[in-house]
């Protein structure tokens, strides 16, 4: 396992389970060669990441997992070699965490002409702490009090895409925070492409590309989404397009996602990173027009 790494997980500062430090443990435990920390639209955890103390661990990636629209389709975007002080940045993420606790008084509104009762207290305790609110916290929500078994029955019935609950998210412009990355040093990669159902994907990266975007996750198992896809068609094309072709397990703690260290990608993986890392830090990289 020295020589792999898993470039995609989350910690308890998003919605994992978690803690960075206990991540680094269970990574350490396994062998791993290097671990990214990319949690949702936050960087809070990179302190604890970067700083704790964990012997013979992998090497650390700083990183986060940026929620975006490209072409009114939700796009992840992951940056690996994020500083742990990276002021734009943390100003963009906060504007979109507002955006989305201002979400969550519409999605009450729309629940209670469900007959689904819960007040300003219940919300406001669910959210506390948490860095990026989205709607498997209001899932956990109706869950605790009784409204439905599980996660998956309260997105069916409640919180999915046109369902009555269903309140849109804001999203960040992709180009936007691809140039925001950049700004940052940190390498933007295109995170589990397949999941945007794009119908040319081909396309999609080229333009992606022209943008600023430096790599893309090819190594994801997308069969815990249920997604009947091939992985090796985006591999060919971010091979010829010379993206950097990264991967990881998407790991929650939650029982929902795969184990950490299940998917990864060959530590050299890192090595490219870290030199795109320093060409953008360095100013060498070809400047991107807006
Ligand atoms: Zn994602
Ligand atoms: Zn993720």
């Amino acid at each position: 396992m020295r020589a792999r790494a898993d470039l995609h997980v989350h910690s308890n500062l998003s919605d994992g389970v978690h803690s960075p430090s206990e991540l680094l443990s269970i990574a350490s435990d396994l062998n791993l060669g290097a671990l990214a920390l990319t949690d949702h639209d936050t960087i809070d955890g990179l302190v604890a990441f970067m700083n704790a103390e964990v012997h013979g661990g992998p090497i650390r990636i700083p990183g986060v997992e940026i929620s975006t629209e490209y072409k009114g389709v939700e796009a992840h975007l992951l940056g690996f070699f994020v500083p742990t002080r990276a002021p734009k940045l943390v100003k963009r993420l906060k504007v979109l965490e507002e955006s989305r606790r201002r979400r969550f008084p519409k999605m009450q509104n729309r629940l209670e002409s469900e007959g689904i009762r819960l007040s300003d207290d219940d919300i406001n305790q669910m959210l506390q702490g948490v860095k990026a609110p989205g709607r498997p916290h209001m899932a956990k929500l109706l869950i605790q009090r009784g409204y439905v078994k599980d996660i998956e029955e309260a997105f069916h019935k409640y919180l999915g895409k046109g369902k009555p609950g269903y309140v849109k998210k804001e999203y960040a412009d992709i180009g936007k925070a691809i140039n925001l990355l950049r700004s940052e040093g940190a390498v933007p990669v295109l995170a589990h492409p397949l999941t945007m159902r794009l119908p040319d994907i081909r396309s999609t990266l080229i333009e992606l590309r022209e943008l600023g975007l430096l790599g893309v996750e090819i190594e994801y198992d997308y069969q815990h989404l249920r997604l009947n896809v091939k992985p090796g068609e985006v591999q060919a094309i971010a091979a010829g397009l010379g993206l950097i072709e990264t991967g990881g397990s998407d790991y929650h703690g939650d029982g929902a996602h795969r184990d950490l260290g299940s998917v990864t990608v060959p530590i050299r993986i890192v090595d490219s990173l870290r030199k795109a890392h320093e060409e953008l830090r360095n100013g060498s990289s070809e400047a991107i027009s807006e």
